[in-house]
């Protein structure tokens, strides 16, 4: 059957190449095979017969069985239209037409019953539908489409074409014809039975066809858990073979540097959190494998420590590290931060970014090469063809999802044996969607704060309550605070949002004047380095105010900083919102985050200001972040387009999906190459999905 399945769509009948064509070019649908595999998008359901005299004035589409009596044209001042008296028995209402009308008064039959379905209104006391759907009685009971009505996706040239959902529907009954709906088997029998599912063929019938809302249900159940299983089994496949193929260095030493710096110059405790995740991190890179590892941790868990701690576990096994970020300015934390935690360990560390001078980049390339240099840290300007390492054993990418794949696998491939790699991010991903996104990586979660730390208070603030919020301000900087002011850039009205920003600068100048208060601002559209000596004076409690855009949304420590206004919060998204959050809280001083907008909310807004007020919980606000954007905008599209999900939905079938990973877990367990007899369908199956549909190149 499955040959079948490969042969050409314009040989389907009713299809023919000019549809054919269409059909390739708009919908992506070469085969027989993808035909079957275009679901509908929704249905309506025609499962109920409404007697003339149960209709309510809803707009709801409704079918009734009837006749027409008797059709006349009626003139209108501008044209006409065609109208028909169509009873039940039970009542009269009226069919209308606008367009077509000589050819629907040929083809009406008088006295004749008709199935018809559409939008009914009531004028006057009395119903009518215009345009009406109809059918015959004798055909529609003929016809496979008895009950739900299945839409199908569509484009404008498609229906322009002619291929409107009725031929759709009939081109994929024909399909069901010629196949005689001999779609094989994929999943184990085992796995029908005790999830109780319904066979492949019954799914794909039903996704077309159903004949009520429960078989509906369940054939969609089937499916949804199909397509997030074959992807659960790719993913997890991946990452075994990962572990048995790819190699990796083993850092089987733990050696001076570590433990020196472990019992003697580690500045605070540990909390247990990272604790836990040095363990993981260790027993990874202790394997003749490569380590592929997201540590997730919300903004201020104390990523760092980690990564620099398990540098040290590299450099303690003779290999050099290297930590990527996605700013100069983080780059450039990183390195003072670092260079200061490590001072005492005599190791040797330097910084390369773009604006790292010809001279002084010459010298890293080469200490770097010759083994001299055992940590760099940098930006993209690590990932040029002229930084080779000696012997580069680990890779540590903070703030992961601003760098593309590609970026990550220039990393692999400086040395013959690739790095370890370690991805942190801030942005909390909830579990459901880690799962499927990077389900072949291993993740870490920092789940607790270090000790000590206040909950940042967080309210909103209308715009004309801001004289009180710049008197708030006033105390806290009496305090001996700092505070921060972000104005928001969204690229497309750059302009405009530059001009919103030197305004409030000036204006919050004048407002806190000098000589007893002093500001800084930063852009993104300063020089690297007035960047720096400006975030630089804030940082060293120069300035009190630091007014900016979302350059200062990734990373930035300034623990002084205890205030954070977000003008025009209702524009960012709640992600970003929490990562700028996340920039105060970091003393022990009691912080706050005030978030300001005008009166003019839009829904989403005020669910996004709650949300913030409610709760510091990274996760919790990534679940309504999910809800509210869908996962394609939180990863960026070009991740979530990866996945190119048919019928299953990340968010809404989240159940789903954890079932089908866990037993995509199972099945790879009792049989890791799927060579059982029972599992050669499923095997073909996954081998024709891969080819397909490669998830495979995206992570590393
Ligand atoms: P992030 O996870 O956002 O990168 P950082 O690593 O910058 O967080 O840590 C935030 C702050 O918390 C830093 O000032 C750091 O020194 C401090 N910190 C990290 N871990 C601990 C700990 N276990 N105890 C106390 N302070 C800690
Ligand atoms: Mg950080």
């Amino acid at each position: 059957m499955n040959n079948l399945l490969e042969t050409p769509i314009e040989y389907l009948k009713g299809v023919g190449p000019a549809r054919g064509d269409l059909l390739r070019k708009e919908l992506n649908i070469h085969k027989y095979g993808d035909l079957v595999h275009l679901f509908p998008n929704r249905y309506i359901d025609r499962t109920r017969y409404y007697r003339i005299n149960e209709l309510v004035n809803s707009g709801a589409e409704v079918q009734v069985v009837g006749k027409v009596i008797n059709i006349r044209t009626v003139e209108q001042k501008r044209g006409s239209r065609l109208v028909a008296t169509f009873t039940d028995g039970t009542g009269e209402m009226e069919l209308v037409w606008f367009q077509g009308q000589k050819w629907v008064r040929d083809s009406i039959k008088i006295n004749v019953p008709y199935v018809i379905f559409g939008k009914c209104t009531q004028f006057n006391g009395q119903f009518s539908m215009p345009h009406p759907e109809m059918e015959l009685l004798a055909e529609h009971e003929k016809s496979l489409r008895t009950a739900m009505q299945p839409i199908y996706p569509s484009t404008e040239k498609l229906s322009q074409r002619g291929i409107t959902n009725k031929v759709m529907a009939k081109i994929m009954q024909q399909l069901f014809i010629e196949t005689q709906a001999l779609f094989s088997e994929t999943l184990p029998k085992s796995l029908l039975k005790e999830l109780n599912l319904i066979p492949k063929n019954a799914a794909l019938f039903n996704i077309h066809f159903p004949k009520s809302q429960e078989i509906l249900a369940r054939a969609q159940f089937r499916l949804k858990f199909e397509e997030l299983f074959f992807i659960q089994l790719q993913l997890i496949t991946k990452n075994l073979i990962r572990k048995h193929k790819i190699k990796g260095h083993v850092f089987d030493v733990v050696g001076d540097y570590f433990t020196s710096f472990y019992e003697r110059h580690l500045p605070f405790e540990l909390t247990n959190a990272q604790k836990r995740v040095l363990k993981e991190i260790r027993h990874d890179m202790g394997q003749p494998a490569q380590m592929n590892r997201l540590l997730q941790g919300d903004v201020g868990s104390g990523k760092t420590i980690v990564a620099l701690m398990s540098m040290l576990l590299a450099l303690d096994n003779g290999f050099q590290a290297c930590l990527m970020a996605p700013t100069e300015i983080l780059a450039t934390q990183h390195y003072n931060g670092l260079t200061k935690l490590a001072e005492p360990l005599g190791i040797k560390i330097s910084l390369l970014t773009g604006s790292t001078k010809t001279a002084d980049r010459k010298i890293i390339h080469e200490e770097l090469e010759n083994g001299s240099l055992h940590i760099i840290i940098g930006t993209h300007a690590l990932l040029e063809d002229k930084v080779q390492f000696k012997n580069l054993g680990l890779a540590i990418i903070d703030e992961q999802h601003r760098f593309g794949v590609e970026q990550r696998s220039k990393l692999w491939h400086k040395n013959d044996i690739p790095p370890h790699i370690l991805v942190m991010t801030a942005t909390p991903i909830p579990r459901t969607l880690a799962m499927s996104l990077y389900g072949d990586l291993d993740i870490s979660v920092i789940d607790e704060l270090p000790p000590g730390r206040k909950p940042i208070k967080t309210v909103h603030r209308f715009d004309n309550n801001r004289l009180k919020v710049w008197a708030f301000l006033k105390e806290e900087i009496a305090k001996g605070r700092q505070v921060y002011i972000v104005y928001p850039l969204i690229q497309e009205s750059e302009t405009m949002d530059y001009k919103d920003l030197m305004d409030g600068y000036e204006s919050i100048s004048r407002d806190f004047p000098l000589p007893q208060y002093s500001v800084s601002i930063v852009h993104g559209k300063m020089k690297p380095a007035d960047k720096d000596s400006e975030m630089e004076r804030f940082a060293k409690g120069k300035t009190n105010i630091m007014v900016a855009t979302t350059v200062i949304e990734v990373g930035v420590n300034v623990p002084n900083a205890s205030v954070m206004v977000i003008e025009s919060a209702e524009r960012f998204g709640l992600s970003q919102l929490h990562q700028l959050r996340g920039r105060v809280g970091r003393g022990a001083d009691q912080s706050y985050c005030i978030l300001m907008t005008g009166h003019k909310l839009s829904n989403d807004s005020k669910i996004r200001l709650e949300t913030m007020c409610g709760t510091n919980d990274g996760f919790e606000i990534a679940e309504v972040d999910l809800k509210l954007r869908g996962p394609g905008d939180i990863m960026g599209t070009q991740q979530s387009g990866v996945l190119n999900l048919q019928i299953a939905d990340l968010v809404k079938d989240r159940d789903i999906l954890s079932l089908a990973r866990h037993h995509a877990v199972k099945l790879l367990k009792e049989d890791p190459s799927l060579a059982k007899p029972e599992h050669a369908a499923l095997k073909n199956a996954y081998i024709e999905i891969t080819k397909k549909k490669n998830i495979w190149n995206y992570i590393s």
